[in-house]
């Protein structure tokens, strides 16, 4: 695994590492239905361009969004299934049995690398409706990508324990509490989307250095453009991340910007164009 991981990142060089700037893998992107007007696919696709961003995981309320972008920029885009069919379900969605349907048909439609982003909180995540999902992430070897507190994350963990988890937000938890979280879980990775104490100012923060280092290869940046507005926040959001990385050693840098986001999921869909 590791050499075939090793290989594809050869690959990829040519293709990413050329760029002047640091590519940027994003995260964590959504496309929402009230998006699809206010920007474009055009226009997001081109955002998305001009931020130097190689790779985003991208998910939306409802997939449509997700679908619409990936046609408009398929050399940019990895799929994830979102839970949600309309901003505002994302409290309601744990005890709504629709929604496992839901997953199920857009499952059998198309391809995707990861179920989420969902919102999911301590026991919340044993309800049967969270359950299935875990099932179905199981069954059709995706990631789950969960905006959690660490309490959910362990149960996640028991219901599957092969389970891989990318943590939104790195759950907005404290560096102490995200390291002890990635010393424990081996298949646990963390977004550092709307999140911005670790890096202000170009400096990275000093609770966060350490932690950074010991884990290089589980943490990758986010923009999180859960509202639409957001999207024009894109190029800058990677102008930032670019400016903290820079304060890392640059192995470290490279890292968290893109090669830990291509290694994950750059590929997962096969041969890009
Ligand atoms: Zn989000």
């Amino acid at each position: 695994m590791r050499k075939l991981v090793a290989l594809l990142l050869v690959l990829c060089a040519p293709a990413i590492g050329g760029a002047a700037e640091l590519p940027i893998v994003d995260a964590h992107v959504h496309y929402s239905h009230d998006a699809w007007t206010v920007v474009p696919p055009k226009e997001a696709a081109a955002l998305l361009r001009k931020a130097g961003v190689v790779r985003a995981l991208v998910s939306s309320s409802d997939d449509d969004g997700t679908q619409q972008l990936l046609a408009e920029a398929p050399d940019i885009v990895v799929p994830e299934l979102r839970p949600y069919r309309r901003r505002g379900e994302l409290s309601t969605w744990v005890r709504d049995d629709t929604v496992i349907t839901y997953l199920e048909e857009r499952l059998k439609k198309y391809r995707y690398v990861a179920i989420g982003e969902f919102h999911l909180y301590g026991a919340d995540a044993e309800l049967p409706v969270p359950r299935q999902m875990v099932a179905l992430a199981k069954q059709h070897n995706l990631m789950l990508h969960a905006h959690s507190d660490a309490d959910a994350i362990e149960r996640l963990f028991k219901l599957d324990p092969g389970a891989r988890i990318l943590w939104a937000h790195a759950g907005f938890e404290s560096p102490a509490r995200v390291r002890e979280m990635l010393a424990k879980h081996k298949n646990l990775w963390a977004d550092l989307a709307f999140r911005s104490e670790h890096g202000s100012g170009g400096k990275v923060a000093a609770e966060w250095r350490p932690v950074f280092l010991e884990f290089p290869d589980r943490f990758m940046v986010g923009t999180d453009t859960f509202v639409p507005e957001r999207w024009h926040f894109v190029p800058e959001h990677a102008a930032w991340s670019r400016a903290w990385l820079a304060d890392l050693p640059a192995d470290v840098a490279e890292r968290i910007a893109w090669k830990n986001g291509v290694a994950l999921f750059g590929t997962a869909l096969g041969k890009r164009p």
